[in-house]
């Protein structure tokens, strides 16, 4: 399949690169390191890479603007980490000469003429790299840097379940071979402001639990302004909650008042959750999921929904508990 994708490749001389909205360091890491490597090997091809920009994550490099590519015609379009097409932070699809998807979150929909879902790879960057390793498209450091982003973000620093032999030996072939900076990288990365880590403070001193096993913290957009941050940057705070033992789920529901609406972010250390977060607006990877809701009363439900999700894992075989 990545011969097939690297010949579309070669084909068009117009590729726009789109991702999923709310993009995280995958979305980010995927298409950037897509477009530079499109780029190393046929500098004369125009790539563009659709998406809102964010400041988070200017370290990456430059965004285009949708003026730059809005006219092109006879253009193949390649959808990185995006499952569903309501995701996909990019308008007007049937305008492509041509559509690709390459994505790692489980099959729900197919909106492409070429899909390329893996959903035992650790992050759409990691596909990213076997797509330039078993063709001609050539890796250069900065695309080297790209993918370590991207891998290192959706593995958890390579301690989530989805972290195999195989990544780890992609990323140490990419130290290896572009003498990564890992400490720069990193920071990159995971710096923040104290703010954030401020939030996360509250959202440990007031989280509850409910009785068999749903960790859970609702907070409002007016706690939100009182740490002066939105609803995005509350995204990553749901993973420091990894190891806290009296969890075997657990979510955050945070209020987005601009877009009036709740953003939950759900992890789970047994049970898959994609089903129920579906249900709630949402979707994505059996431990780790998100969701759009209305109201507190709908993250009352779904908090009630994984209450009886973890009740039947803890009566389940699955559970190595019992
Ligand atoms: P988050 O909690 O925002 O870090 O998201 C975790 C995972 O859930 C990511 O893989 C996202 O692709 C997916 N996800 C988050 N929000 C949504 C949503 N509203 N709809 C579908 N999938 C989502």
């Amino acid at each position: 399949m990545n011969k097939k994708i690297y010949k579309l490749i070669k084909k068009y001389d117009n590729i726009v690169i789109a991702r999923h909205i709310n993009a995280d360091p995958d979305a980010m890491g995927s298409t950037f390191a897509l477009k530079e490597a499109i780029k190393e090997t046929f500098p004369d091809k125009s790539v563009f890479l659709a998406g809102v920009a964010s400041a988070r994550f200017n370290y990456m490099g430059k965004f285009d603007h949708d003026k730059d590519y809005e006219n092109l015609s006879d253009c193949l379009l390649i959808s990185l980490d995006t499952p569903v097409k309501r995701l996909l932070d990019l308008e007007d699809l049937d305008k492509y000469s041509y559509k690709i998807k390459i994505d790692h979150h489980p099959k729900l929909e197919e909106y492409c003429d070429l899909e390329l879902i893996n959903d035992k790879k650790s992050s759409a960057s990691e596909m990213v790299y076997d797509l330039i390793n078993e063709t001609n498209l050539k890796m250069n450091k900065k695309v080297a840097e790209y993918l370590f982003y991207g891998i290192v973000a959706d593995t958890g620093r390579f301690l989530f379940s989805n972290t195999s032999s195989s990544v780890l030996k992609v990323i140490a072939s990419l130290i290896d071979e572009y003498n990564l900076d890992i400490e720069r990288l990193y920071f990159n990365l995971y710096k923040r402001p104290i703010n954030e880590l401020r939030l996360q403070g509250y959202m440990a001193n007031n989280m509850k639990v409910t009785k068999n096993g749903v960790g859970y913290i609702k907070v409002t957009s007016d706690v939100m302004e009182s740490f002066h941050l939105d609803s995005a940057s509350s995204g990553g705070a749901i993973n420091e909650f990894n190891n806290v033992e009296d969890f075997i789920v657990w979510t955050s529901a945070v209020e987005d008042k601009k877009n009036d609406n709740i953003r939950v972010s759900i992890r789970s250390r047994g049970p898959a959750i994609n089903h129920i977060a579906e249900k709630y607006n949402g979707g994505g990877h059996k431990v780790a999921s998100g969701a759009k809701v209305k109201s507190f009363a709908e993250v009352d439900s779904l908090i009630e929904d994984l209450d009886k999700l973890c009740k039947e894992y803890q009566g389940s075989e699955n559970n190595e508990n019992n």
